[in-house]
């Protein structure tokens, strides 16, 4: 029987299936931030590899499979797959085809239908396993990368702390344990790996996982404070251009929607008001918006963030942000543009990744635009931040 056949006919099928499944399998969280197109893209290659490889003998080998899993495998490692839900998509992949080619198998005599079976298994066995080691690939190349910008950052600490800069040779000092062993940690675990030639195990994965999440969450914390440290230090300078706002408001939204997108959150913009053009830092403007949008995205559970524009005088315009969220006590809302100060007390939101430094950036880049920002906020009920800037 040649069950080839039957999947290319019913390939787009098959496909769309499998991605709706993928798409609504709850543990499969990486697709929450991603477009159906983006988790689609290889899937049609990987099973029309598949279908190839059915069409010849049980004794083919089985290279076309090969090639399309370890591809498939480094898109997934760069779109933030875990290895447990690469093995879930493998397995509703194994779900989805049995279910179209039922009617056929139920056709054949019990050897045909049990050589197919044992085939279809051990190609896309065989795919998981590709999969699984271009995946681990595309791991390590990441996690060397973050080892070389831990080393350079951990190089500027120690010229700070050289240069004698009271409190951040403090801070410095601090960072430089965890730092010091994650660095320690990762060279372990990396000569390691080229002793065994690429026999990961699952574990090794996880072991990846966690120490990237925290290099990751560090790395943020240590540039977010040399950020600042440079403002102190009057080292931050603006590069100020003539900014299409509409073109600017639109960068960012598109990348903060998938955030929202992810938490089931509405992203309503309304910049109807808004000057045509501005002479700004088109990224720092960028960034401070980017902090307000990622901050009331991270502080709400449920409702809608708002983006508003409008010119508010004959020199100066506006922004807003406003979200439905948790908002913040009136005690601590003069305290937020204080480096390291955190309100949210809520177990559910500290647990979040937040370095306390975000909102102590942005006050400093709108003063350095000559700009003023001002919290309006509602236990409860949520938060608006306004920016006004020079429009010139
Ligand atoms: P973090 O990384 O903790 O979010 P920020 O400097 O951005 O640091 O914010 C400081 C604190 O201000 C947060 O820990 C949070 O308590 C509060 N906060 C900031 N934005 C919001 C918001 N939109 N809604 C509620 N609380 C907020």
């Amino acid at each position: 029987m040649d069950f080839s056949q039957t999947l290319s006919d019913k390939s787009d099928a098959i496909i769309d299936q499998w991605v709706e499944a993928v798409y609504q399998d709850q543990q499969i969280e990486a697709t929450q931030e991603l477009t159906f197109k983006a988790v689609r893209d290889s899937l049609p290659r990987v099973l029309k590899a598949l279908a190839t490889v059915l069409s010849e003998s049980a004794t083919s080998d089985l290279q076309t499979v090969v090639d399309a899993s370890l591809e498939h495998g480094t898109l997934r490692a760069e779109q933030g797959f875990e290895p447990a839900e690469i093995a879930r998509e493998y397995r509703l992949l194994r779900f989805v085809i049995f279910s179209h080619l039922e009617q056929d198998l139920l056709q054949g005599s019990p050897q045909d239908v049990l050589r197919a079976v044992r085939l279809i298994d051990t190609v896309i066995d065989e795919a998981i396993a590709r999969c699984f080691n271009s995946y681990t690939q595309g791991r390590l190349q990441e996690f060397k990368q973050l080892q070389n910008q831990l080393r350079l950052t951990n190089q500027e600490l120690t010229r700070l702390v050289h240069a004698n800069k009271e409190s951040v040779s403090q801070l410095a000092h601090e960072l430089k344990t965890p730092l010091t062993s994650i660095i320690g940690y990762s060279d372990l675990f990396l000569r390691q790996h080229r002793q065994q030639s690429l026999q990961d195990s699952y574990s090794d994965i996880e072991s990846i996982e966690r120490v990237l999440k925290s290099s990751r969450l560090l790395l943020r914390l240590i540039n977010d404070t040399l950020e600042i440290s440079r403002y102190d230090a009057g080292q931050m300078k603006l590069q100020p251009t003539l900014t299409d706002v509409g073109d600017l408001i639109n960068l960012v939204i598109e990348m903060i929607e998938p955030l929202a997108l992810a938490k089931e959150l509405s992203l309503v913009v309304d910049c109807d008001r808004a000057p045509q053009q501005v002479t700004t830092d088109p990224l720092r403007l960028q960034q401070i918006l980017t902090n307000l949008l990622s901050n009331a995205i991270r502080y709400t559970q449920t409702g809608s963030i708002r983006l508003e524009c409008w010119i508010e005088s004959q020199q100066q315009w506006a922004i807003s942000v406003t979200d439905s969220g948790v908002g913040i006590p009136p005690e601590a809302q003069a305290q937020i543009f204080n480096p390291y100060f955190r309100a949210v007390t809520d177990p559910l939101v500290q647990s979040t990744d937040g370095t306390g430094l975000g909102l102590a950036i942005v006050s400093r880049l709108v003063q350095l635009m000559h700009g003023e920002i001002k919290v309006n906020s509602q236990l409860g009920k949520g938060s608006t931040f306004t920016v006004i800037l020079p429009l010139d």
